[in-house]
């Protein structure tokens, strides 16, 4: 089969280029990074154009992106980034050279999985300074931890480290980030030893090196959405990104049908295909057209933005998206394709939907 759209196309050179600019803005401030994969689903191309640009370390959710990683490119340091199981512990060990952790039932699990492949595995404790997802609220707690950790014959402690802004929205203040250093400090006294790695989190972090003052002792960050669509950063906090590449990822879907339409259903409004009440504003007729792509391809119709002025996304359902184009001035035909920008939302999404064609470019 021979199936041409959707097509997402990826610009692998402007990958490459946005994984240089964040690692030659880290370095000059003594930060490595870990590049992280999950929003790509991992596509290998798009893992060659991180190592291409010198990343410290593939990281990824997900340790069957990580185990593609370390086949593909077995000398490239691999971070997990979420909590393991214990359940995968063995595959940890063997597809991650570090891990983020919180719990010390895992560690002690890593430990053992380590011992019987004879290698070391790197952890990083993770400290919750008030986002409220994983890592220790208590430094007592962390401390304490950490010593035990460092006790282990086959987990070496390779530093501390934090996530913010994911679940609590906690702004990655300058302040905040101090936080994360003084608990850093706070385990080197304990242990008699510097730690090699302090990671301060993600991209809400990389505004601090934006802006210059990223407190000293942070020496790592774990770096996805700016990379991919550097789009967070200009959108919602107004940053200049001149020298990012904000549109790596093209979405082309062709269109099925054109018609024009009423804009209020008619009829008893009830539920949607999702189980869902909606609200339809009545604009009263409009012309649409129908693309062959829908919300599983998508996840939100919010998520993806119509190159061309006067293109509007409507809505749709799992498989058919409704594009307002009353006020689209050029031609448009049934087969035409039609091109979107995305975001990491939708990226998500997309990368990882099998009815959705790649083309590296
Ligand atoms: C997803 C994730 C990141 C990367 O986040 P971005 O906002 O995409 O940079 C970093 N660390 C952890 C623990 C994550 O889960």
């Amino acid at each position: 089969m021979m199936q041409k759209y959707p097509l997402l196309e990826i610009d692998l050179n402007k990958l490459k280029t946005n994984v240089e600019n964040v690692v030659k803005e880290c370095k000059e401030r003594g930060i490595e990074v870990a590049g992280i994969i999950k929003g790509t689903s991992a596509l290998e191309p798009c893992i060659g154009a991180f190592v291409e640009g010198d990343i410290g370390q593939i990281g990824s959710s997900r340790l069957e992106q990580l185990e593609l990683a370390k086949k593909n490119y077995p000398d490239k340091q691999c971070l997990m980034i979420r909590i393991p199981m214990i359940s995968e512990a063995e595959d940890i060990v063997r597809y991650s050279d570090i891990s983020l952790n919180s719990e010390i039932k895992t560690m002690i699990a890593l430990d053992k999985a380590a011992k019987d492949q004879g290698k070391t595995h790197k952890v990083i404790i993770m400290a919750d300074i008030g986002d409220l997802r994983e890592g220790y609220r208590n430094l007592d707690e962390i401390i304490e931890i950490a010593l035990e950790v460092e006790a282990m014959d086959n987990l070496i402690l390779a530093g501390i480290g934090t996530n913010i802004g994911c679940y609590g929205s906690v702004f990655a203040s300058k302040e905040k980030l101090q936080e994360l250093v003084d608990i850093a400090v706070a385990v080197e006294g304990r242990i008699g030893r510097n730690l090699e790695m302090v990671s301060g989190g993600a991209t809400s972090s990389f505004m601090r090196v934006l802006d210059g003052d990223i407190p000293s002792g942070i020496n790592h960050l774990r770096i996805g959405e700016h990379i991919l669509h550097a789009r967070d950063l200009d959108v919602f906090y107004g940053y200049d990104l001149e020298n990012m590449n904000q549109d790596i990822f093209t979405l082309k879907c062709e269109v099925i049908e054109l018609k024009t339409k009423e804009t209020h259903p008619v009829g008893e409004i009830t539920i949607d295909a999702f189980g869902k009440k909606n609200q339809y504003e009545d604009r009263g007729f409009r012309k649409r057209a129908l693309l062959a792509i829908g919300k599983v391809d998508i996840g939100s119709f919010e998520d993806i933005y119509p190159k061309e002025e006067g293109m509007e996304v409507v809505g749709g359902s799992s498989d058919h998206l409704i594009l307002d184009v009353e006020d689209y001035k050029k031609p448009l035909d049934i087969g035409d394709i039609v091109e979107f920008k995305i975001n990491y939302g939708s990226g998500v999404y997309l990368t990882s939907s099998q009815n959705v064609k790649k083309a590296f470019v």
